[in-house]
């Protein structure tokens, strides 16, 4: 690994330059009205990759103007369904054709790997796109029977304006959960953006335009949570509001929803997800996925497998396998092939984990591996695995957001199953067994939003994503994601000859 050390100092040359900086409202690139900017940054080395304007609550009044005229006046909902399906298609055929440098541009400002942002993501973003504008003309209500002479049918509206608050881990995937079927059912749109990642939203919004979406439908706003979130989730003209990040922020702007206008609002907040080893398990396999399950995007996942409960009868070989896996995990310059893990996304999620590694060490978990930074510039953390972890140790109950697996042993099924509930998260969890009973008892007992049964992270547009309890309210994806977005109006009319 000081081969790997070494190519951390010299940083790839992004292949690709920043156009879109400023804010995007009513269909124009333009300054904060402030004139404030703020810097985004590289992780890989905290040098600036540019200055970025910075909205605060009058350009949040300006932005949600656009989307209220856009909605009342414009033509978005007024359009026909399938003529925004086709906006929406033609979308998804910009980015397909863009792949590359909307790929390069997530990596430079998030510092995932370039190859997962290419070959997954973007491709992924397209897909959703495609998913949801095959909803926007299938959207429709009912006939309802009633207790007399009565027509009665139900309307499936749009809600009107949607403000969307996004986190940085996935930009432009969290983007196309949040303004696919928002737009795919007729809603205008303001989408602020995580202050670590504005730019490739602010890209592809372009590109959205260029596939003839009318100004004013998506409005997009680089900022902060205080200045910027906090007048898009407080303002009277916003009619929806959907946010995922932490449980804590999530408390913040459900409280500022209810306080202002009571606009409906869904969530998709933090995790700590158990990733459940059996004892029937082949143990490489097990290993392999718990590994996926946890590492995968830099260990930034709110369903990041972060307790991995593992059967005592196989729980030695697996720590020491999963060290091993560990060990070799290829740490590098996420614009390098073959690399697996980039650097964390900023300076304070840096700090944030590697205080949590101390405390764990502190507590009296056993440090198999890792443990400390990578390479002397950027955000880069090495694969850390713990074992001997317990319940009631903070790295066992918090959200790491990084790289750092926690091994936990257990002895029999129930056990696990009240251990693996016992935390105010229910965001998803991983199941591994060969033992269809096993499989079918933890799927049925975890009270969880998400269960990978010998899988894990497995994402399609089609399968509904959210938490039970403090891991959120409400579905994302799916069939589910639509009701957000939509009233219903029931129509009523007397049957006069009936
Ligand atoms: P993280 O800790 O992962 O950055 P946050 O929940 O703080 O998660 O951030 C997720 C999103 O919420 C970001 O877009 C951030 O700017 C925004 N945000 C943070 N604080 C607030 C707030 N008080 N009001 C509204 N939005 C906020």
């Amino acid at each position: 690994s000081t081969g790997v050390a070494a190519a951390l100092e010299e940083p790839i040359k992004p292949p690709v330059t920043v156009n879109c900086t400023q804010l995007l409202i009513n269909g124009q690139f333009v300054d904060a009205a402030s004139g404030k900017t703020f810097p985004t940054l590289d992780p890989r080395t905290g040098e600036v990759i540019a200055h970025v304007a910075e909205a605060d609550a009058e350009d949040i009044n300006r932005a949600v103007s656009a989307a209220r005229k856009a909605f009342d006046e414009g033509p978005w909902p007024k359009m026909t369904a399938y003529e925004r399906s086709r906006i929406m298609l033609r979308f998804a055929d910009l980015v397909e054709k863009h792949n590359d440098d909307i790929a390069a541009l997530e990596t430079w400002d998030n510092g995932k790997p370039y190859e997962q942002a290419a070959q997954i993501e973007i491709p992924m973003l397209a897909r959703l796109f495609r998913y949801y504008a095959g909803w926007a003309d299938k959207i429709h209500g009912l006939t309802v029977p009633a207790d007399g002479p009565f027509h009665v049918q139900t309307l499936h509206e749009p809600i009107g304006v949607a403000g969307q608050i996004i986190p940085w881990n996935f930009p432009l995937l969290m983007f196309a959960w949040k303004v696919g079927p928002a737009l795919a059912c007729g809603n205008t749109v303001v989408l602020k953006t995580a202050e670590q990642t504005p730019l490739s939203a602010l890209y592809v919004s372009k590109l959205f335009h260029e596939a003839g979406l009318p100004e004013g439908v998506l409005n997009v706003v680089s900022g902060f949570g205080p200045t910027a979130g906090a007048p898009l989730a407080s303002h009277m003209d916003v009619d929806k509001l959907a946010f995922t990040g932490s449980t804590e922020t999530g408390k913040i702007v459900l409280g500022l929803a209810a306080k202002s206008n009571l606009k409906p609002v869904t969530l998709e907040l933090g995790g700590k997800s158990p990733f459940i080893v059996c004892d029937d398990a082949d143990v490489d396999q097990a290993v392999e996925l718990a590994h996926f399950a946890l590492f995968f995007n830099q260990g930034q996942c709110c369903c990041a497998g972060s307790r991995t409960y593992v059967h005592e009868r196989v729980y030695d070989e697996f720590v020491e396998k999963a060290k091993d896996r560990a060990l070799k995990r290829v740490v590098g310059d996420p614009f390098k092939t073959g690399i697996e893990q980039g650097p964390q996304v900023d300076s304070e999620q840096f700090e944030k984990i590697l205080e949590y590694i101390r405390n764990g060490v502190d507590s009296g978990a056993t440090l198999e591996t890792g443990g400390g930074r990578l390479g002397s510039k950027g955000y880069y953390i090495q694969p850390t695995v713990f074992s001997n972890v317990k319940d009631d140790m903070l790295i066992a109950q918090d959200e790491i957001f990084g790289p750092v697996q926690s091994i936990l042993k257990f002895k029999d099924l129930n056990e696990v199953i009240q251990r693996a509930n016992a935390t105010p998260y229910g965001l998803a969890a991983g199941v591994f067994t060969k033992n269809l009973d096993t499989a079918n008892t933890l799927t049925r007992a975890l009270r969880v939003g998400t269960v990978w049964v010998n899988c894990f992270d497995t994402f399609d547009a089609a399968i509904p994503f959210g938490g039970y309890k403090m891991s959120g309210i409400g579905r994302e994806k799916g069939i589910y994601s639509l009701s957000n977005y939509l009233q219903v109006k029931a129509v009523v009319t007397p049957l006069k000859n009936a």
